[in-house]
């Protein structure tokens, strides 16, 4: 997974579909990214805060109570200990850095759950900056501590009144602001999604995550590479991340998307946000909301490249259903002592469905564990007191 073509193309997807008021924008961060990504100075400084502030390398567990129950050698990539609970870190600490590096001193970012908006918080706070998230207002209601959260860590947070009042609009409302203020203002975008070049560059600051794997799983398995590679998949960027690892390897990649919002399968090339993709829409070309128990992979697109390696068959995308990742949460919490976010639960879902079928038994699979659950463990609850009173 090298350089996007000319334009930020990945095949027939990605591109920079946006306002003439938007592209010097684009293109300023475009030379600031690849300057950076250049620069031994800034390599350093982010590797050494992603060591000291986020906890980096995460280890690979082996899962040999998991492994036994599934007749397979199930390794984790334990994203959920990296600081603030997910892999999410990895890019806004990347893009924080960037933007004083430009010499500015604001971010914005979309959110939808408010992950992302709390992980943006985050690298503000740390390093000393102003910071705006937009988030649907329907969202600020259904996600009220995260909205506190962010308050905590110094974030202004502006509810979004227009459209569905979701993720898709509070997208637009951070774009428009980062026109209007993009002198001193960075737009902190928190998946491998959007106008070139936030795709590339996101993929790259979350590639981390795959280079530490490949040498981990090869440690583990005395010089080999693991026969399958799993990530679940919102807009991509944990999938991104840990497929730039194994993609010159013989792994099978395999990405799980919620089957309520399964944009890879279900979706048709059209434009959002920027970006030429697959999206669910309606047979007027409408934009459809994606739905399932994990509103961390409710986004109705996929990452330009994912799209473009669907299209290659370099990898593979796959759905896993609402109940089948409430069983594969509580598998993991009893075999293991982990308890993952309902995201990667969709990862560990379609293994668990797959062992001893596509997956034959024996394989070796590496399993990215994006986050941990702690944040849904309420939700669970629910759901499974509703399930049994439906019984
Ligand atoms: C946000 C989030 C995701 C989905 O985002 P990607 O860009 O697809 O990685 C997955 N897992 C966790 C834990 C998240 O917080």
């Amino acid at each position: 997974m090298g350089l996007p073509g000319p334009g930020g193309r990945f095949g027939d997807y990605g591109g920079r579909f946006v306002p003439e008021s938007l592209v010097p924008a684009c293109i300023e961060l475009e030379e600031a990214f690849h300057a950076a990504w250049a620069d031994q100075g800034f390599r350093a400084e982010l590797d050494g805060v992603l060591r000291h502030y986020g906890g980096r390398p995460t280890p690979v567990t082996e899962c040999l109570r998991l492994s036994k129950e599934l007749g397979l050698r199930v390794l984790l990539k334990r994203e959920d200990l990296v600081h603030a609970g997910s892999h999410k870190l990895n890019n806004v600490v990347g893009q924080a850095l960037l933007t004083r590096r430009m010499g500015k001193r604001r971010l914005v970012a979309e959110t939808g759950a408010g992950q992302h908006g709390v992980a943006t918080a985050t690298a503000a706070a740390l390093f000393g900056l102003e910071c705006t998230v937009y988030m649907g207002e329907l969202d600020t209601e259904r996600q009220e501590l995260n909205v506190f959260r962010m308050e905590l860590l110094g974030a202004e947070v502006r509810p979004v009144r227009a459209g569905s009042r979701t993720l898709k609009d509070a997208v637009n409302e951070a774009l428009r602001d980062w026109v209007a203020t993009v002198d001193h203002t960075h737009y902190c975008l928190g998946s491998v999604m959007g106008p070139h070049p936030f795709p590339y560059m996101v993929r790259e600051l979350q590639r981390v995550v795959g280079d530490e794997a490949v040498q981990q799983c090869r440690g583990i398995l005395g010089g080999a590479d693991p026969d399958v590679v799993v990530a679940c998949v919102g807009g991509g960027s944990n999938a991104a991340g840990t497929f730039s690892g194994f993609v010159d390897t013989e792994a099978r990649l395999v990405g799980v998307e919620a089957a309520g919002g399964a944009a890879a399968t279900d979706g048709i090339p059209g434009v959002l946000h920027g970006m030429r993709s697959l999206l669910l829409q309606d047979e007027a070309g409408q934009i459809l909301e994606a739905e399932s128990i994990s509103a961390g992979l409710d986004y109705p697109g996929i990452g330009p490249e994912h799209a473009s390696l669907a299209a290659s068959g370099r990898a593979r995308y796959e759905k896993a259903t609402d109940e089948e990742v409430l069983d594969a949460f509580r598998l993991l919490a009893r075999t293991e002592g982990i308890l993952p976010a309902l995201e990667p639960a969709h990862a560990l879902a379609w293994v668990v469905r797959e062992a001893g079928r596509t997956i034959p038994r024996g394989s070796t699979v590496l399993v990215t564990l994006s986050g941990r659950g702690d944040k849904d463990v309420a939700q669970v609850r629910e759901l499974l007191a509703a399930g049994r009173a439906a019984r």
